[in-house]
């Protein structure tokens, strides 16, 4: 529990870049909005909150389990815990709506507290709803109930230990409330890293992007995060899921959990049945909370090399990516945007910051053949970088792209983290300000990105609204598909405005046969949409697999399965 966001917004209070003064002329021009602060959010006193319900029992229980001083009821405490980071969070906390905020907050500091909780939880029959760094854009965090009085947040914060590196393996056992940016700096001392970057890096943590099986910028390159995972350690209401190997879930005479040695006794691979790992990623908290991983690491990265390119259209840039995710030398981050997003894009960096990144011979030649930015960035040694990137930028060049050179890729790297802050300041001007995903394959993606930009721009039609998307995450069979949609906010029902635009893209995108999520997870929002995508026998079998560990259903309520 030590850095904290704002309760209703990204980051510490303060952090983050400002607005750029141009982008208030494109907001009006573009969404008939003011540029100005037209809303700002209550303060933390003005939230509403109901009393907590916490039965004197099971309260005892939780400080048994935890430390009396780790279990908390206030109010800051309650709200911060209350919610993620999605669009419709941020409009209900900004508008004081923390009715549900969860009962109580216990905050472990090992496994075995973390089993204790849940065993106290389940005996007195309490929802028990892990958080992580509450970044879910999907209500994964949010504290539903289901048929329970009391709503307790385990919060994992306190897991925060690298528990032993092993160099030679390039493996590392952690806590999972390890955030990313801590991860890297305890593996910097050893020359290592992660290579896990979501656009939430600063405060996500490595249990939670297991939970929601994450992709991060450079996946491409890197992998996903379940890749980067080779075992799991899982506290369920039944008992210890461990898919550590017997040594590491081991404890000395007293119990306590051996540390200070690798005690993870793995393997790179195995075919002993199927793979338990895979279940406890992307469980989303409903089959019990990951207390440890054991992470593949890599070195830390001599250089880098961000650039942009232009490419004619979205569909030939699409073909490009193709290409070279299937030549398997593409970069290792690859974000195509559409026209809209470049527009956007360039339009944010405003005319001088164009020309301070983009040499005057490219600056001209974009006048005459406007396009879609592509972004390729690799990572590496120098001369790994350089012999990777040679036949990209063969590749790129055959089909008549336009390089632009290292500003631009270098100026994306630097604000890559900006995103998040910036929606803030939109969100006080009057914006409705919100991203969706999905992925398909090469041959339904353009299609894809039409159906949804469709649906989008219908369900939005009542107001001026902007719809970008970049395709990313590239695969030798398909990619991602990322929107960001940018509308003038509908003052009477800023939350309806937008549950009737993600209905109509959710619509779209399973009427498309592609995936309803390729890295925010399924969560509340996304279940309706589950059953279509694994059936009505995948929807038993992970019900059979929570009825095994968790008989109480304490685990989450009404994420990731739809509601029976
Ligand atoms: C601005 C922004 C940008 C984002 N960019 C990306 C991106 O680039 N790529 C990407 O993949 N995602 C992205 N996300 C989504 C989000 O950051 C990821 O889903 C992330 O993996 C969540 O990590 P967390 O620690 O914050 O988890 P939380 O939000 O705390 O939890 C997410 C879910 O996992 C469960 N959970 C958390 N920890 C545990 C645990 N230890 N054991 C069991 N269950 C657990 C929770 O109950 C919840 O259901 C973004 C979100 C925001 C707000």
């Amino acid at each position: 529990m030590s850095r904290e966001q704002k309760f209703c917004g990204w980051g510490e209070p303060g952090a983050g870049p400002e607005l750029p003064g141009h982008a208030a002329g494109e907001l009006r021009d573009r969404l008939g909005v003011p540029g100005e602060v037209v809303s700002s959010p209550v303060s933390l006193a003005e939230v509403r909150l109901r009393a907590p319900v916490v039965a004197a029992g099971l309260r005892a229980a939780l400080e048994r389990a935890a430390g009396a001083e780790w279990v908390r009821d206030d109010r800051e405490i309650r709200v911060l815990r209350a919610a993620g980071k999605s669009y419709l969070d941020l409009l209900a906390l900004r508008a004081g709506e923390c009715e549900d905020a969860p009962d109580v907050v216990v905050a472990p500091a090992s496994h075995e507290q973390v089993a204790a909780v849940l065993h106290a939880c389940a005996e007195h029959g309490a929802a028990v709803i892990p958080f992580g760094g509450g970044t879910s854009v999907v209500g994964g965090v949010a504290p539903l109930r289901g048929r329970f009085e009391t709503a307790v947040c385990l919060d994992l914060g306190r897991l925060d230990a690298v528990l032993d590196v092993d160099e030679r393996s390039r493996l590392a056992r952690v806590g999972a409330g390890l955030r990313l940016p801590e991860l890297d700096h305890a593996l910097a001392t050893h020359g290592l890293r992660l290579g896990h970057v979501p656009q939430s890096y600063e405060w996500a943590t490595v249990g939670g992007c297991a939970a929601t099986r994450s992709a991060g910028q450079a996946s491409t390159g890197f992998g996903r995060f379940e890749e980067l995972v080779a075992a799991v350690r899982c506290a369920t209401p039944a008992g210890e899921l461990a898919t550590l190997g017997a040594a590491a879930a081991r404890s000395d005479e007293t119990g306590a959990p051996v540390v200070g040695r690798f005690s993870f006794i793995g393997a790179p691979a195995s075919a002993a049945g199927p793979d338990l790992r895979a279940l406890v990623l992307g469980s989303e908290g409903v089959l019990g909370a990951i207390t440890e991983l054991v992470l593949r690491v890599r070195p830390v990265a001599a250089e880098r090399r961000y650039e942009a390119w232009m490419l004619r259209s979205f569909d030939a840039g699409c073909e490009a990516l193709r290409a070279l995710a299937q030549a398997e030398v593409a970069p290792d981050v690859a974000r195509l945007s559409d026209e809209d997003e470049t527009r956007t894009t360039f339009a944010f960096a405003g005319d001088a910051g164009l020309a301070r990144r983009v040499s005057g011979a490219a600056l001209r030649a974009l006048r005459y053949r406007p396009g879609c930015l592509l972004i390729a960035g690799w990572e590496g040694e120098a001369a790994d970088i350089a012999r990777r990137r040679a036949p990209a930028v063969r590749l790129l060049r055959s089909v008549d792209a336009l390089p632009l050179g290292r500003g631009p890729g270098e100026a994306w790297r630097a604000a890559r983290f900006a995103g998040p802050h910036l929606r803030d300041a939109l969100l006080d001007r009057g914006v409705l300000v919100e991203t969706l995903e999905t992925a398909a394959t090469w041959s339904g993606l353009v299609a894809l990105h039409a159906s949804v930009r469709e649906a989008l721009a219908r369900a939005l039609a009542a107001r001026p609204a902007v719809v970008g998307c970049h395709a990313s995450h590239l695969y030798p069979d398909g990619a991602s598909l990322y929107f960001t949609v940018l509308a003038r906010q509908d003052a009477d029902d800023p939350a309806g405005q937008w549950r009737a635009a993600k209905r109509a893209a959710g619509d779209a995108i399973v009427a498309a046969d592609a995936t309803i999520t390729h890295h925010h997870a399924v969560g509340r929002d996304h279940a309706r949409w589950l059953p279509r995508e694994i059936g009505p026998l995948g929807i038993d079998v992970l019900r059979a697999a929570k009825q095994a560990c968790d008989p109480a259903g304490i685990m989450n309520p009404g994420k990731l399965l739809p509601d029976e």
